[in-house]
């Protein structure tokens, strides 16, 4: 579904990914961990067109999409929750939805809009206040639940446990694990490496720039050097 080759970006003068190459197949659930700075939020907005590619290509669905503008990419089917969520604060719950939903001015968005709250009960209740008003864990699952009102194939989620209590972070995981049953194929970025294995059928794991190791997510929760790096056993 998603083939990236050779895939170099930089920041003015220095290069910061250093040729990626990474492949995700429909259906999967695939997450790329790594520690701070290894460049994992500059790979997702390289693939969701808001960070300039300086080499290399990214296919999506069969189509060309390395120089493609960001909003078209959406169109086809690439959404993406950003780092840090980036929901709009002073705007209600439904608003945030509804927003996700521009590139649609169908009946469908009301009912995309219900199969997000009934995945998502809380963002039901919460529905006429505030966004700035949400918990952590509920301004997360916003986040989500919009770019799921974009109608996306593939999914790219940026840290989505980052900053939650556990016990949230253990549901923000179950909610990645459900968009299988959505036809969803996701693309994970995370720091809590076991987390992100534990929901993924694979991995690659992000060093500096590069990817060092990649392979199953059951085959890497039980490396040892991924143990000692990444999981503090
Ligand atoms: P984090 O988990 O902190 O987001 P990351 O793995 O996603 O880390 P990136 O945010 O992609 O890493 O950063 C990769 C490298 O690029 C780091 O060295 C970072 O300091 C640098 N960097 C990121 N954004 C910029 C920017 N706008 N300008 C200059 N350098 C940047």
């Amino acid at each position: 579904m998603l083939t990236v080759e050779g895939l170099r970006s930089r920041y003015g003068r220095i290069e910061v990914l250093h040729g990626i190459d990474l492949d995700v197949d429909s259906g999967e659930i695939v997450t790329v961990i790594g520690a701070n700075g290894a460049g994992k939020t500059t790979l997702l907005k390289c693939l969701s067109g808001i960070q300039p590619v300086s080499a290399g290509s990214i296919v999506f669905r069969g189509e060309a999409m390395t120089t493609v503008p960001a909003h078209r990419r959406v169109q086809r089917g690439l959404a993406q929750s950003p780092e840090g969520r980036q929901i709009f604060t002073n705007l209600t719950v439904e608003e945030n939805l509804r927003l996700g939903a521009y590139l649609f001015a169908d009946d469908k968005v009301d009912r995309d809009m219900q199969d997000a709250f009934a995945m998502f009960p809380i963002l039901k209740e919460k529905r006429n206040l505030a966004a700035g008003g949400l918990s952590g864990g509920q301004q997360q699952m916003l986040a989500i639940a919009r770019a799921l009102m974009a109608r996306p194939s593939c999914l790219l989620l940026d840290e989505p446990s980052m900053g939650l209590a556990p016990i949230l972070v253990a549901q923000i995981f179950d909610v990645v694990k459900s968009m299988k049953a959505l036809g969803v194929t996701v693309l994970l970025v995370e720091q809590n490496a076991f987390g992100a294995l534990s929901v993924a059928d694979r991995g690659y794991v992000m060093e500096t720039g590069r990817i060092t190791m990649s392979g199953p997510a059951a085959g890497l929760i039980a490396d040892e050097r991924i143990r000692a790096a990444y999981l503090g056993i």
